[in-house]
């Protein structure tokens, strides 16, 4: 897998920041592209973290068409287009990226 594509995921998670200085956003995992403001779901806060901005900047956006928390903006400099989020799906399906949900006990 290209290292560029590794690189990139970085930006799929805790991504506030980055988020919130993008025009334009796409989803590695349903390929589709949105503009940064339809993104309206946020992981990361609960009830003990809500108000501390740290953990503010570390919430990570959920796609708005999949609900999938695979959201890269174009902040981050990689080209938000079909082409490159393609090649971003596929490394997300081939390869080792995510990581497997624990086995509940
Ligand atoms: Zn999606």
């Amino acid at each position: 897998m290209n290292n560029h594509l590794l690189a990139a995921y970085r930006y799929t998670s805790n991504n506030w920041a980055l988020i919130q200085g993008s025009k334009l956003c796409g989803c590695c995992n349903c390929v589709e592209i949105f503009p940064a403001d339809e993104i309206v779901g946020w992981t990361g806060l609960d009830m003990n973290n809500m108000d501390d901005p740290a953990a503010i900047d570390k919430q990570t956006a959920m796609c708005p068409r999949c609900g999938t928390e695979a959201v890269l903006g174009d902040k981050s400099g990689y080209p938000i287009n079909a082409q490159f989020l393609s090649s971003m799906n596929e490394a997300w399906f081939q390869q080792t990226i995510i990581r497997p949900a624990k086995p509940k006990a």
